[in-house]
């Protein structure tokens, strides 16, 4: 049987990429702050079944609330990075990019008083276009990634990715661990049953029948969630209808469903999946050109 990873974007309500446009990030610290207690619900949560996850942490938000961040470690869970800003990685290039990965794991460590080594890009932003984030991630000395999302998205995906974990080989003596976003392969179709909005609106049996096979086929898969996926209450923002559905259809259901699944399985952070794999020597290592082969 297969180990998954569970994951928890750490970020506030409107950190996400639907509001970018709507709630400027100079007006960030004016909006209420909910992350907290739907952050410690998730934890409880978790305690309930036994899961432990890695949580990708904001540093705007480790820089404000560092004693969550502290408590979510206390708690045994893995502390890693979710930048600082919030920024898609293709729309601020290589030197912003840099900047606020500092930025963001400086704000983290400070928080929690050790070293953090594993990131997660906003909406999932490395992408074809922002590959040279893998080399950055590198040097910086982030020893795994969990941001390529194997499907076709408007805003983020590589469908060509290989779906398994993977030390992708960056030459010059240098690499990095690859956890990519979970998919289900039917056919000739390609479903993302990795969590978020997905998780609220597919069916909750296609998620199960997922993990279940992906665990008898030794298969390890990564689940996300977010802390205001777990948060009815949060206010609402006047959004068009997609985004709508995107951010807030389901609320209510997210805890039951993400329930459900780990109780059925196995759950640990994705730092310590990749170490098994990794001593059982069932990591391949590939050049990067190689896993984008159609
Ligand atoms: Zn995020």
């Amino acid at each position: 049987m297969a180990l998954h990873a569970l994951s928890v974007d750490l970020e506030e309500h409107f950190q996400v990429s639907n509001f970018e446009r709507l709630i400027d990030r100079k007006d960030w610290d004016g909006q209420p702050s909910r992350v907290g207690d739907s952050a410690r619900r998730l934890l409880d949560l978790f305690d309930e079944s036994g899961s432990r996850a890695t949580f990708f942490v904001l540093g705007w938000v480790a820089e404000r609330q560092p004693a969550l961040v502290r408590e979510i470690a206390a708690r045994g869970h893995e502390i890693a990075c979710h930048g600082y800003g919030h920024e898609i990685v293709y729309e601020i290039g290589p030197e912003r990019f840099r900047e606020d990965l500092r930025r963001g794991r400086c704000a983290i460590e400070d928080a929690v008083g050790g070293a953090v080594e594993g990131y997660r890009a906003p909406s999932f932003s490395i992408t074809e276009r922002s590959l040279w984030a893998l080399e950055i991630l590198a040097e910086e000395g982030f020893r795994f990634d969990s941001s390529i999302f194997p499907v076709r998205h408007y805003r983020y995906g590589i469908p060509s990715f290989t779906r398994e974990p993977v030390c992708i080989d960056l030459g010059a003596g240098r690499s990095i661990l690859e956890f990519p976003l979970t998919t289900l392969e039917l056919g000739p179709i390609t479903l993302p049953v990795a969590g978020g909005a997905y998780l609220r609106l597919m069916p909750g049996w296609l998620f199960r029948w997922a993990f279940r096979r992906a665990s008898s086929q030794g298969r390890p898969s990564v689940l996300y969630t977010h802390p205001w996926e777990h948060d009815p209450g949060q206010p609402r923002q006047a959004v068009p209808w997609w985004v709508r559905l995107n951010h807030y259809a389901n609320l209510g259901r997210t805890e039951d469903r993400l329930r459900t699944l780990i109780e059925d399985e196995s759950f640990v952070p994705l730092g310590e999946v990749l170490a098994d794999l990794d001593r059982g020597d069932t990591l391949a290592s590939r050049p990067l050109e190689t896993l984008l082969a159609a």
